[in-house]
């Protein structure tokens, strides 16, 4: 293989010490001196490269290389570098590397593309910090407002405006980050599986067909808080009872769509939140996912008019804000395509396969020509502390995107 095996381990290494939680998995939100360790660090690696460095107004930073025909849109190659919180080493940094180590390849080889190609290494995809996913792949591809970047704000009340600023970024630039359609030739992106299905198939590789559509909201219930003991039943405004009542139903609505639809409430507070207090307010999310967007509308509509219905019952109120759309997105033909040949030149094994997480080539792919390129994780284990893939099926990824790369890197004019 072209690829270097021990480098891409040092790489994978390397990053993972800038870590806020070292010894409980690892940590890195976006725009942190966790963030800064890692930036540096790829800094670095690209320095030593014939690369032009730079970072976008979003805060993403990347390497080009130049190709043959400054006229011609570039091939990138790239992913996020920010984690969950106590997550693993290889969500994100897997796929950033194998832009850092196709760049090497391509300077220690001598090979010129046609196209130029850049490496990308995207923050703020997990919103672990400011629950705002998507955030670099959604600047580039649909551009966002400086009023989002105001409003979501950290654990701190730090907005993601007043952290780039304080990290040396401006966010009133931020519509400059945005590419317009026409200027990436491809957007491909390698990242771990997240799931059992390659180990348990023993396939090297897995090339992505789609990418499940996502729908996060956040559901906020009032009621009136009141005394446990002194306030009869049939008096009381329960925000959680009206939400353990809507929550109970949400599997339901997503099962009876028998397309593979998922729905989720991954967090939820109770305020005041004592003992002796009736629960006067309640707030938790609600991500649905699936292949059909109609599935996500009619799992949407179905809470919130069960929502309308109990919380009418209980005398509460509600409100619901978005916090995530996008819509579920087929993978580019002609790239899916080149993918499968290059794999099956390199006699790598391989399936397609359709992904239930979402990632930046989601929303890339709203826009650009995308690919993604899966690697085994073992166990199917991801966003924790044993999140693993073994250092030579992720080189079998990078030398396969990295052929790719060549492959597509040539001038259609030629
Ligand atoms: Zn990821």
């Amino acid at each position: 293989m072209l690829t270097d095996l021990p480098r891409i381990r040092k790489d994978i290494e390397n990053l993972a010490r800038f870590n806020a939680t070292p010894g409980k998995g690892l940590t890195r939100f976006s725009l942190t001196s966790e963030d800064r360790g890692a930036r540096n660090y790829l800094k670095d690696q690209l320095g030593q490269l014939d690369v032009k460095v730079y970072e976008d107004a979003a805060g993403s930073l990347f390497g080009r290389r130049d190709g043959a025909d400054p006229s011609l849109p570039p091939i990138m190659v790239g992913s996020h570098f920010d984690s969950v919180k106590n997550g693993g080493n290889f969500d994100g940094q897997a796929g950033v590397v194998t832009g850092l180590e196709i760049l090497r390849c391509l300077e220690e080889n001598n090979i010129r593309t046609d196209h130029p190609v850049e490496m990308a290494a995207m923050i703020e995809e997990e919103g672990g910090r400011f629950k705002s996913g998507l955030l670099a792949s959604r600047a580039m591809a649909l551009g966002l407002s400086l009023d989002e970047l105001e409003q979501r704000r950290d654990e701190d009340g730090i907005s993601i405006a007043e952290a780039m600023r304080s990290f040396g970024f401006d966010p009133s630039r931020i519509g400059e980050a945005r590419r317009n359609p026409g200027q990436l030739r491809a957007f491909i992106e390698l990242h771990i599986e997240q799931g059992p299905l390659l180990e348990k198939m023993n396939t090297e590789l897995g090339i992505v067909s789609s990418i499940v559509g996502t729908d996060l909201m956040r559901v906020n219930i009032k009621g009136r808080p009141d005394h446990a003991g002194t306030t009869p039943m049939d008096l009381r405004r329960d925000a959680l009872q009206t939400a353990a009542a809507v929550i109970s139903m949400i599997p339901s609505f997503a099962m009876e769509k028998r397309d593979g639809t998922v729905a989720t409430v991954g967090t939820f507070t109770v305020r005041p939140g004592a003992p002796n207090i009736v629960p006067g307010e309640v707030e938790f999310t609600v991500d649905t996912r699936s292949h059909n967007a109609s599935s996500i509308s009619m799992v949407k509509k179905q809470i919130t008019d069960n929502l309308e219905k109990t919380s009418r019952a209980d005398g509460t109120t509600f409100q619901l804000d978005q916090l995530l759309k996008v819509d579920p997105v087929a993978m580019d033909k002609g790239i899916r395509q080149e993918l499968q040949d290059q794999a099956e030149a390199l006699g790598f094994s391989w399936q397609a396969m359709s992904s239930g997480a979402g990632h930046d080539a989601m929303v890339m792919a709203s826009v650009f020509p995308s690919g993604m390129v899966f690697v085994p994780s073992k166990e199917g284990r991801s966003h924790c502390p044993e999140e693993w893939t073994d250092y030579a099926d992720l080189q079998k990824g990078i030398e396969l995107v990295y052929h790719t790369v060549i492959s597509l890197g040539v001038s259609s004019d030629q």
